[in-house]
């Protein structure tokens, strides 16, 4: 799962209480008509039980595009033609819904003429035993930056620092999201705090490609506790050097402590 960046999401949010209240006015309509579109429209904020049978009958649809794609790469870069083939008339434009909502960048898309550089072999050596991560895409200037900067991390700390997520297509961050929805109680706005709308992370750009690192003992594989990853050496170096090597962190807002100390993004202006 990942996050996106802090000025992303608080625009995201800022769209989503605008949306409120455009959704409140229609309910206040007097015709009927419109009443009963606004009923039926999709809530961002919370979900009726209506709207979480939906949402759930589509989760049950979008499983198996997932699961048939047994190469990994082939789901970081999912289309949304393969997203939307096997959903009905009414769960397309529910899927539309999530995907357009204020905050998303319906624009962008995979882009074609990219070299992947793919980070194999990937293995978390945490307490509990051995994980591996799954493959990650990167694009060659950023493969190129990370294994310098893994080389400087070595040599300053004797140990550097794993990839846990990095480039996934606007169609499997929006299957993402549906996915979330029940962790957040099927609460949009609650889920797009945690992963961002599609188009909105820079985990779906290229030229601002996030990626999110992870400890070799596993911290934080789990995007849950800022605090132990900010508590880091690797973290304090990141501070101090990544960019170096191009990466720049979410910028935190004021007074406060970075809550994704894990993600950055690759803005090389060396
Ligand atoms: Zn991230």
């Amino acid at each position: 799962m990942v996050r996106l960046g802090i000025v992303d999401r608080v625009a995201g949010l800022l769209a989503i209480v605008l949306g409120a209240s455009l959704f409140g006015a229609a309910g206040c309509a007097p015709h009927a008509g419109v009443a009963t579109a606004a009923r039926e429209r999709f809530d961002p904020h919370a979900s009726s039980p209506a709207q979480r049978a939906r949402l759930d009958a589509l989760r049950a649809a979008l499983a198996p595009v997932v699961a048939s794609r047994k190469d990994p790469e082939a789901l970081l870069l999912l289309d949304h033609d393969a997203l939307y083939a096997p959903l009905d008339a009414e769960q397309r434009a529910l899927l539309d819904e999530i995907r357009h909502q204020p905050g998303a960048d319906p624009s962008v898309s995979i882009p074609e003429d990219v070299v992947w550089t793919r980070l194999e072999g990937q293995v978390v050596h945490g307490p509990t035993g051995d994980q591996p991560i799954p493959l990650q895409l990167v694009t060659e200037p950023v493969g190129r930056a990370l294994r310098e900067l893994d080389r400087a991390m070595r040599r300053d700390l004797g140990r550097g620092l794993l990839v846990g997520s990095a480039y996934r297509s606007p169609a499997y961050q929006l299957q993402l999201i549906v996915d979330l929805l029940p962790r957040f109680g099927y609460s949009l706005e609650q889920t797009i705090v945690h992963v961002s709308l599609p188009g909105a992370s820079d985990h779906n750009r290229v030229d601002r490609l996030g990626v999110d690192f992870v400890s070799e003992s596993g911290i934080d594989l789990a995007w849950a506790d800022a605090a132990a990853f900010r508590a880091l050496p690797e973290y304090a170096w990141l501070v101090e050097h990544a960019k170096s090597f191009g990466f720049e962190a979410d910028p935190a807002k004021p007074g406060e402590l970075p809550t994704s100390p894990w993600h950055w993004r690759y803005a090389d202006e060396r």
